[in-house]
């Protein structure tokens, strides 16, 4: 090939992958503004959520560790690697954190203890993260407390 046609290929190919660099950000931005539209129009309720169904087994999960009280299966729309949801079997009016009473202390150390489990059966050597959300302002969409375990990518700080 004459050196001026590789040239101009190389800056053909150049060009296509910053156009397909700006096109991956405005999908993966705007496949966050939905998710955050869903997370702020949620309403908090004491209501029944999909995780019964999940718990109850009348909807698929990929379950990755279940004992009498605690479930972990993996999110529906992994946002790394590795991201799985723990959550207790029995609500007990924990729709969110900020509905925590001294009562549920056990369960809440238990679903943290459980997360450090999964973390190690996943292979999280290198270091994971824990996240909940509550409230809309954090983007919670779903009222049944649950910890995202996530991992398996370097994370970044500060979090959106
Ligand atoms: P949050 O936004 O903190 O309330 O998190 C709720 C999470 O539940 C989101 O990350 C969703 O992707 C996830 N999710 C919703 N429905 C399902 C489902 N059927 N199976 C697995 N994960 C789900």
């Amino acid at each position: 090939m004459n050196p001026s046609n590789k040239s101009r290929n190389q800056s053909r190919v150049g060009y296509i992958n910053s156009r397909l660099g700006v096109i991956a950000s405005h999908l993966s931005s705007a496949h966050m503004a939905s998710e955050k539209e869903a997370a702020v129009v949620a309403t908090p309720s004491d209501s029944p959520t999909i995780f019964d169904k999940i718990i109850n087994k009348e909807i698929p999960a990929t379950i990755v560790y279940e004992d009498d009280k605690v479930l972990a299966f993996r999110d529906i729309a992994p946002q790394a690697p590795t991201h799985i949801l723990l959550i207790p079997k029995v609500k007990d009016g924990l729709t969110g954190l900020s509905k925590a009473e001294e009562r549920h202390t056990l369960i809440l150390g238990h679903l943290l203890y459980t997360a450090k489990l999964v973390a190690k059966q996943e292979g999280l050597e290198d270091g994971f993260r824990i996240v909940i959300n509550d409230g809309p302002s954090a983007c919670q969409s779903v009222y049944h407390i649950h910890v995202h375990l996530l991992g398996g990518r370097q994370m970044n700080w500060p979090p959106g």
